[in-house]
């Protein structure tokens, strides 16, 4: 059911490969565009070549930029400050700097150890992690909260131990604006054996 020839076919196709977006989204979204081809669609294409153009992944924290070393690992107010958050990807460095975490550095591992889809140590940025390590007092485990994450952080933990480099991670429990009543068991269970002093 090919509308419009091949170009828009095509268009769709590529769209609808997109997370969050499926075959009926993607033809949504170029019909949009053909409607708004001078203020939409030229631009968007202008932006996409400039952006094949510049984008960089930064050789020293894995972080997606326009320039290697990242703008996070080039800024100088960040260099004293000791605080290494480890991360499984771009997504969730973004999300921490979106959070205003602060003047730290990041390093994104990836993807996360996983034995049953073939994801070993070498498969990860685990190397350059344990060689950077040293230059900071802290290394935060921001891993997700799955098996695998954890997994991860174990290995981590283990690789560094003896290195005096002090390793801690995230703490698990119950959500700012989160009511008790909501969460699951083992969410609920975190939270209290991480509880704090007040
Ligand atoms: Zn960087």
């Amino acid at each position: 059911m090919a509308n419009g020839g091949p170009e828009i076919e095509q268009l769709i196709q590529l769209l609808a490969r997109l997370p969050g977006l499926g075959p009926r989204s993607a033809r949504r979204a170029v019909l949009h565009l053909i409607k708004r081809k001078d203020q939409l669609m030229i631009p968007l294409s202008a932006a996409l070549d400039r952006a094949v153009e510049a984008v960089v992944t930064c050789e020293v924290c894995g972080n997606v930029d326009t320039r290697s070393p990242c703008g996070i690992c080039s800024d100088p107010r960040r260099a004293e400050s000791g605080l290494l958050i480890v991360v499984e990807d771009v997504a969730d460095l973004w999300a921490l700097e979106r959070a205003g975490v602060g003047a730290v550095k990041y390093h994104v591992l990836g993807g996360v150890l996983s034995p049953l889809d073939g994801v070993g140590p070498e498969d990860l940025s685990l190397d350059a992690l344990i060689a950077r390590a040293g230059q900071f007092s802290e290394i935060v485990l921001a891993v997700n909260a799955t098996v695998e994450g954890q997994t991860t952080a174990h290995y981590i933990t283990d690789r560094l131990a003896g290195s005096g480099v002090k390793v801690t991670r995230l703490a698990h429990g119950v959500p700012v604006g989160g009511e008790l009543d909501y969460l699951d068991e083992g969410t609920l269970s975190q939270a209290l054996k991480a509880r704090t002093a007040l």
